[in-house]
């Protein structure tokens, strides 16, 4: 395989191993020392599609409450490149919301930037031909104040990120409502990409591209209900950042077999596989491409066209 595997969707600070989760959890006295990591897996990683979203808030309040020391930051950043590293990528986009992490901690944004950058910076020196760059996350579910506050930390440390991302509860907080943060973003040079069309239709992701100045989507399982969005993204080369695994967990899609990425990509729209929360669903590189040859049919050619795509749509 000569492709160079490139991953721009997967959050860092739902990243943490297994084991590592469960040895921060032990030494907080969160989970009980006889935990064993067979049953430590069985409770928190996520396996069957969701009935319910409050299923998996335990577990990402889990890494909230463990994610609270910049040097367990530092670990988390660095086993995360580790582990893209191990599973064969070279370029790597690696996101997190510095309000998510500090929700407990109570750190400063700028400690958690700070440690999670150390971590990278550790790993690249010990890997030294793998690309990183780091998104920040502003929020939806605290409203646009709080998103434009997050905006501002962007800014503040723009040179540090390769980019913006906008995540959380899409159908209360629709895109149009972050508009005057994102403007602000777009005016001073931002890359921004959007979470849109996981949970809403299509008409919130024309609102992440034209409302917000996206040049990237997360997820964007909407698109194939709008053949003109279709048009657009293939014509103006708008990368659909798509997660087969977790877009099945969280139901998005309702079994792989029908996930739209064959057909988005047959179309000429410019999009690439991700393994979005690693930590919670247990996945890497090489589950998502045997998902997609195994159940999605898609050939290994199709599968490095979407390398390809993510190499070149890259924000780094
Ligand atoms: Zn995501």
């Amino acid at each position: 395989m000569n492709r160079v595997q490139t991953e721009l969707h997967r959050h860092l600070d739902v990243s943490l191993r297994l084991s590592t989760l469960l040895e921060l959890a032990q030494a907080r006295g969160l989970e009980p020392q006889s935990t064993s990591l067979e049953a430590f897996d069985k409770k928190v990683i996520l396996r069957k599609p969701l009935s319910d979203l409050r299923e998996v808030l335990s577990t990402f309040t889990l890494f909230q409450r463990v994610l609270d020391r910049p040097e367990v930051l530092e670990r988390a950043g660095f086993e995360a490149v580790e582990d893209c590293w191990n599973e064969g990528t070279r370029k790597v986009e690696l996101r997190f919301s510095p309000s998510f992490v500090s929700e407990f901690s109570k750190l400063s944004w700028e400690e958690v930037l700070a440690g999670f950058e150390r971590g990278v910076k550790r790993a690249q020196a010990k890997y030294p031909e793998i690309q990183v760059g780091l998104l920040c996350i502003a929020s939806r579910d605290y409203g646009p104040e709080f998103a434009e506050k997050t905006v501002d930390f962007f800014l503040k440390h723009q040179s540090r990120f390769v980019g913006l991302d906008l995540a959380g509860n899409e159908e209360n907080f629709p895109c149009r409502i972050f508009e005057p943060a994102f403007k602000k973003a777009v005016k001073a040079g931002a890359r921004i990409t959007i979470h849109a069309g996981e949970a809403t239709g299509p008409e919130n992701m024309w609102e992440a591209i034209e409302l917000l100045g996206a040049r990237r989507i997360g997820h964007g399982i909407a698109a194939v209900r709008d053949p003109k969005l279709m048009e657009y993204l293939a014509k103006n080369r708008i990368c659909l950042e798509m997660c087969p695994t977790s877009n099945w967990l969280t139901r998005a899609v309702p079994s792989f077999e029908s996930h739209p990425l064959p057909q988005v990509l047959r179309a000429g729209v410019p999009v690439c596989i991700n393994t979005d929360d690693p930590g919670v669903f247990a996945v890497g590189m090489a589950d998502e491409a045997r998902i997609c040859r195994e159940k999605m049919g898609m050939t290994e050619a199709e599968i490095e066209l979407c390398h390809r795509h993510a190499t070149e749509l890259s924000f780094i």
